[in-house]
Order: structure tokens, then C-alpha cells, then sequence
């Protein structure tokens, strides 16, 4: 009768609070759910059709950029050593220059000298033949012309005879010739090596002393021998290397005195003699022998490359100083079409320029992290027009020329065609996104889906229950007041006339009704409030004991021994309770306890004892009511505080509820800033605890 009101035996669910603003949240999330990926598809149509063109564009824009950064890059290198150039010319400092791209470089002064490299030296050559007619008479020119020409016979026959291993005869023929100026140097190198064959070391080393006394400063003249243009001092170096008795060692050393620049010497011809050291020396196997060949060879390439160019640049000059212009410019080399001179005119009518080749330029642009526009990406030099090697792909968008001033060249980025194409590369990112993105909105739209299905299925449930209440209130509302009327009816005919005790029984039914329909209406706009969020509490402070009290002695007050059977109450107080206050809203939490009370009579079975516990402690007061009941399972005893649930065992047991009572109780207390809950054993009964607070302010004077 206490407990709320009673309803139909069957579970009520009704839309609450929090049920309503779940449901907003359901709608909310479900127009969000479709909302947002019909949106992200649209975006993403919308992005992939842009992807397509514009990501691949911008790939090739960045591409294009790289390209031209590396270009200007280049232009800077260019300057720099031919800056460079300047400053080694005004301070006279001839050196390979410190700068990229300064391995090779020229300068040719204001009169159209070759100044740096240095070509070769000019040699004086032996006479041979008279190319002059000496002054005097046109007689004695050719009659000396014609000795000359005898004698120059007469050396072929000495030397024919020294090849045919008739060294006696060569020796005679050779000493014959020995004494002229024009033939003397072929003949005391041919007598030395002939001397050699026949063993006679001190006279063929006397020999090469005076070939170096008489003819030391003039090379031997052009005339296809094999000492052609080459120096006598480096011949009788190399004829006494040959002959001594550490002749690797002397070789090599000839031969890097000849690259050190120790004999006066054309480039070339030293290329030509060194390179024939080596191959007299490629038998040895000497370690510090192999050791010295190997560093000739470095330095070897180095100097026939500066001969090469020396040799080449002699054949642009002319061209060069008839085009040069403080502005720099440059062309291919005549001879060397791979090679690129690149020169400018300094202030004083000189030009400075340096030979560089296309690895050379593209490697002076030296690296930066922008031209990482593929894996492996790096620039090349080309011929303009030319494509690159076919192992490699010309990245797009970055085949780019090298300038006005270098019309004949482009440059490129390539990478290997084994690597990935940049641009698939790019499409693949795009795709890669585009699929996590599609897959996020497919769930979404999955999630959203579930989230209306649901939404829907509740929203249905929700009207259901909206006419079941409306039925089970309006029969809960009937049942009280048809008694109440056929009470007063039975009074007002006079059927209990005479009999006094009828008539006050009467009574009591219809004021034990009236207040049952009360309690029930009470409890509805009470439930109406708090859902509405109006429900208004007038805390004051109480004594928790006597609050305890008062609310067990109402319960049996009002209790209907008929109706319920009747359980003994025992109330246990202990001794700091009674010292305690709280403060609460007192008829809120009277309410509370009968609600509580009520329950434990109801379930905890006819005639059982309730336990009713009122303590305190440092925080705050709490009620406890234990019946001795069946308890209530652990998984109901969180779900048995929602509204209009009942377990499935109170529907069993045919006792009459609403499931509403247990939900007052906790919204009621929590919004005193207090706590329910509830401990069980099953088969031993329920405990449920109200936990109360102390007046505010007051926790740490009473505790
Ligand atoms: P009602 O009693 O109207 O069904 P309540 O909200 O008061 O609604 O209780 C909810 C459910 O909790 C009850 O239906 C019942 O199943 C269970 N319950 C409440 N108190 C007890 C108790 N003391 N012992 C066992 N079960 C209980």
C-alpha cells in the first residue's frame, strides 16, 4: 500500500529522462550517420575526380620546380668558377681551382696565349734536314743540302744494320756520323745501345754523357722514331735506368719526374713516355713497385686529360676570343664534342673558361632534399634533344635546357626504370587514402544504419509502452475508486445501518483507498517532476535516528496487516547516529525508507523479520533494510534501479509492482546528494542502504 502504487502485474516500461535523451542522441547520431558519409562519398568523388589531374599535375609542377632549382644551381657553380678563375689569374695563382667544376680550366691572355694549362714548352729540335738555305751562296746551300741528305742515309743504313743485329757494322757506322750536329744525336743514342749489345757498359755510359753534354737541351725532331719530340735528357735518363742496376725504381722515377713537370715537355709526349714506363714495369710484382704504378696511373689520367684539353683548347681559341663577352657563354669543343667550354672575357681582354663534361655539371649542382621527387632521382646533362639511357626514365615535367648560354644542352632528372614511376607512386597514395577513407565511411554508414534500425525498433517499443501505461494507469486509478464508490454507495443505502463496527470498516476501506489513489497520483506528478527536471527538494536538518524512526513507525501506521501479513520490525540505532544530523528533504527521504520498507515486506516473504540498521560515520548517515527474502541476483542488482524494471522472478511470484519505486528512491536520494545501493546473497535476502550527508560545513565538527 506504502510501496508507490500498485499497478498491473506486469513490467511498465516507460520512456524517463534518461531514456528521452538517449532517444535525442539516437536521432541525432542516425541523421549524423548518414549525413556525414554522404557527405565524406560526395567529398571523396569530388577529390578523386580533382586526385586524378590535379595530384598527378602538382607531381609534375614539383617535378618541373626540382628541375629548375638544379638548373639555377648549376648557373651558380658556372659563376663560381669562373669567379674563381678571375681571382687565380689576378693573383697569379695557377693551380687547379677549389671550386666544383675548376678541374679544368683555362686562361688565355689579352695577346690569344694559352696561359694555363701550360702546352707544351717550345722545344728546340735537332736540325734536319736544312729547311733555310744558310747565307751565302746558293752553291754551298746545296751542296751541304746535299751532305745532310747523304748523311741522314747513311744514319737509316746504321740504323737497319743495328736491327739486323750487326752491331760491329752499326757501331762503325754510327761513330762515323757521331761528330755532325744533324746527325750526331740519332747516332751516339743508336752507338750507346749498340755498345750496350756488345757489352761495353763504360763506353756506352760515356756515350749517353756526351749525347746529354752535346744535344741536352733540344728533343729529338719528329720523323717517326719512337723517341719522336721527346727530350735527350729524358732518352739517356731512360737508356741508364735501363741499364742500372735498379732500374724499376729509376724508371719510375723518370716517369714521375715527367708528370711532376720536372723536364720541360709537351703533355703529350709525356703521356706517351710514361705510359711506356708502365708498360716496361707491367711484369713487376714488386709491392712497392705495383704500389707506385698504380698512383701513375691516377695522375696519368689526370694529365692526359689536361693534355687532351690542352692539345684541343688550341684548336676553340681562336673561336673563343673572337666570341667572348664579359657575359659568360658556352659551346662544344671542336675536337672533343662531349666537352663543353665555358668562358667569359675578363676586364683586362683576357678570357677565363673552364672544359667541364656533362657528369662534371650535373654532379656541380651537388644535391638538396627538393630534388627527392622520386626514389632514386638524380639530374643528368644531355645533349639538347637527346633522350636518356634506356635503363633510365626521364622523370616528367623535368627534361629542362641549361640556358641561353648553353643551347646545346638540357638537363633531366632520371631514375631507374626498375624503380616505381613517381606519378603511379602518387596515384597509389591517393588511392591508398581514398580506401581508409572509404572503408571509415562505409563503417560509419554501417554503424549509422544499426543506430536507426535500433532507433526505429525502440521508437516502436516507446509507443507501445505509452498506451500500456496508459491503460495500467487508468485500471490502477479505477481499482481504488470503484471500491471508494461502492463503499459510499453501501453507506449512503443504509446497509450497515445499526452496525457500528460495519460502518467504521466501511470507512476505513474508503480512507485507506482515497489515500492508496492519493499516493499513487502523488507518486506520478512526483515522477512527471523529475523527468521534467522541476522537481524542487526542501533540505532541512534532521536527526538521522529520529528520521529513521519515524519513517519505520509511519510504515506500520499505514501498513494493512490484512492485505500483507505482518513482518516484526527490529530497528537497531547506534549510539553516534543518535548524535548525528543530516540534511535532507525529510518527507523525500520518509518516502524513501517506506518505498525500501515496502519492498522488503513484498518480497522478503510474509511474516519474515526486516532488519533495519541506522548508523553513522565520519561522512554521513546511512538506513539500512535487510529482509530475509531470496536476495537478488548480481546481474539485477544494478538493473533493478531502472525505471519500470522488475526482475523476472517478481513477475513469477505474481506480487504486484510497478517498477518505478526503486527508481524514485535513487533519483530522490542522489538529488539530496546522497547514495542507494543494495547487497545480496541469493536465498539469504537483500540489504539496501540509503547513505545520507551531514549538513554542509558541518562533516569535520562532527566527525
Ligand atoms: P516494484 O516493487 O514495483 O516491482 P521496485 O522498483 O520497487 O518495483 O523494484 C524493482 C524490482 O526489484 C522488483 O520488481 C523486484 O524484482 C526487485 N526487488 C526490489 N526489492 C527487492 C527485495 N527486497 N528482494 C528481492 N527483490 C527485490
Amino acid at each position: 500500500m506504502i510501496k508507490a502504487f500498485a499497478m498491473r502485474g506486469r513490467r511498465i516500461a516507460l520512456d524517463s529522462i534518461g531514456v528521452r535523451s538517449r532517444r535525442a542522441w539516437i536521432y541525432v547520431l542516425s541523421v549524423l550517420a548518414l549525413l556525414v558519409p554522404a557527405g565524406g562519398i560526395a567529398y571523396l568523388g569530388a577529390v578523386s575526380y580533382g586526385d586524378e589531374r590535379g595530384a598527378v599535375a602538382a607531381q609534375i609542377d614539383r617535378q618541373h620546380q626540382a628541375a629548375l632549382a638544379i638548373v639555377g644551381r648549376i648557373d651558380r657553380a658556372i659563376e663560381d668558377v669562373l669567379d674563381a678563375g678571375d681571382r687565380s689569374v689576378t693573383s697569379g695563382l695557377e693551380g687547379a681551382l677549389n671550386v666544383p667544376l675548376g678541374r679544368y680550366w683555362f686562361w688565355i691572355d689579352a695577346d690569344g696565349r694559352i696561359r694555363v694549362p701550360h702546352t707544351a714548352p717550345p722545344t728546340v729540335e735537332l736540325e734536319r734536314p736544312l729547311d733555310r738555305p744558310p747565307s751565302g751562296h746558293a752553291v754551298d746551300y746545296l751542296q751541304e743540302l746535299s751532305r745532310r741528305q747523304d748523311r741522314a742515309a747513311k744514319l737509316r743504313a746504321a740504323q737497319r744494320a743495328e736491327a739486323g743485329s750487326s752491331f760491329a757494322d752499326a757501331k762503325r757506322q754510327y761513330t762515323a756520323l757521331a761528330g755532325f750536329d744533324d746527325t750526331g744525336a740519332e747516332a751516339l743514342l743508336g752507338l750507346a745501345r749498340v755498345l750496350g749489345h756488345l757489352g761495353e757498359a763504360a763506353r756506352a755510359t760515356a756515350t749517353l754523357d756526351e749525347l746529354d753534354k752535346r744535344f741536352g737541351e733540344r728533343s729529338f725532331p719528329k720523323g717517326g722514331t719512337e723517341v719522336e719530340r721527346v727530350p735527350v735528357r729524358v732518352v739517356t735518363a731512360l737508356m741508364r735506368a735501363e741499364t742500372g742496376d735498379r732500374r724499376p725504381a729509376a724508371l719510375l722515377d723518370i716517369a714521375e719526374d715527367v708528370l711532376t713537370g720536372h723536364y720541360a715537355i709537351d703533355p703529350i709526349v709525356g703521356v706517351g713516355i710514361v705510359t711506356r714506363i708502365r708498360g716496361e714495369l707491367a711484369g713487376e710484382t714488386s709491392p712497392t713497385v705495383t704500389a707506385r704504378l698504380a698512383g701513375l696511373g691516377q695522375r696519368l689520367e689526370t694529365v692526359r686529360v689536361a693534355a687532351r684539353m690542352a692539345a684541343g683548347l688550341a684548336e676553340d681559341k681562336d673561336e673563343l676570343v673572337r666570341t667572348a663577352t664579359p657575359a659568360w657563354r658556352g659551346r662544344p669543343a671542336a675536337r672533343q664534342p662531349g666537352r663543353t667550354l665555358i668562358y667569359r672575357r675578363r676586364a683586362d681582354g683576357s678570357i677565363v673558361g673552364v672544359a667541364v663534361d656533362a657528369g662534371m655539371l650535373a654532379a656541380a649542382a651537388g644535391h638538396d632534399r627538393g630534388d627527392d621527387v622520386a626514389l632514386h632521382a638524380r639530374p643528368v646533362v644531355l645533349a639538347a634533344g637527346a633522350t636518356a639511357p634506356p635503363a633510365l626514365r626521364t622523370i616528367q615535367g623535368t627534361q629542362v635546357p641549361l640556358g641561353e648560354q648553353l643551347p646545346h644542352l638540357t638537363m633531366a632528372l632520371v631514375n631507374p626504370k626498375t624503380d616505381p614511376d613517381p606519378l603511379d607512386e602518387v596515384i597509389r597514395e591517393r588511392s591508398r587514402r581514398h580506401l581508409v577513407f572509404t572503408s571509415g565511411l562505409a563503417i560509419l554508414l554501417g554503424v549509422g544504419l544499426l543506430a536507426m534500425i535500433r532507433g526505429a525498433a525502440r521508437a516502436r517499443e516507446l509507443a507501445q509502452l505509452k498506451s500500456d501505461f496508459v491503460s495500467t494507469v487508468s485500471h490502477e486509478l479505477k481499482t481504488p475508486l470503484t471500491s471508494i464508490r461502492m463503499f459510499a454507495e453501501m453507506l449512503e443505502q443504509g446497509v450497515a445501518k445499526g452496525d457500528p463496527a460495519k460502518m467504521h470498516r466501511y470507512h476505513g476501506v474508503i480512507v485507506q483507498e482515497s489515500q492508496r489513489l492519493g499516493l499513487l497520483i502523488a507518486n506520478l506528478l512526483d515522477y512527471a517532476q523529475i523527468e521534467r527536471g522541476t522537481r524542487r527538494y526542501t533540505p532541512t536538518v534532521e536527526n538521522v535516528a529520529q528520521l529513521g524512526q519515524h519513517a519505520v513507525t509511519t510504515f506500520e501506521t499505514l501498513r494493512d496487516p490484512e492485505r500483507g501479513g505482518r513482518n516484526p520490525i527490529a530497528v537497531t540505532v547506534s549510539q553516534e547516529a543518535m548524535e548525528t544530523d543530516v540534511e535532507v528533504d525529510r518527507d523525500v527521504v520518509v518516502q524513501a525508507v517506506l518505498n525500501l520498507l515496502a519492498n522488503a515486506a513484498k518480497y522478503g516473504g510474509v511474516d519474515r523479520p526486516i532488519d533495519v540498521a541506522i548508523a553513522a560515520g565520519a561522512t554521513g548517515a546511512s538506513i539500512s533494510i535487510r529482509d530475509h527474502g531470496p536476495g537478488i541476483p548480481d546481474h539485477e542488482q544494478a538493473r533493478i534501479f531502472r525505471e519500470f524494471y522488475r526482475t523476472p522472478e517478481a513477475y513469477r511470484s505474481n506480487v504486484e509492482g510497478t517498477g518505478l519505486g526503486l527508481a524514485l528512491v535513487k533519483r530522490h536520494i542522489e538529488a539530496l546528494g546522497g547514495s542507494v545501493d543494495v547487497a545480496s546473497t541469493v536465498g539469504e535476502g537483500a540489504t539496501f542502504t540509503i547513505h545520507l550527508p551531514r549538513p554542509r560545513g558541518k562533516e569535520e565538527a562532527t566527525s
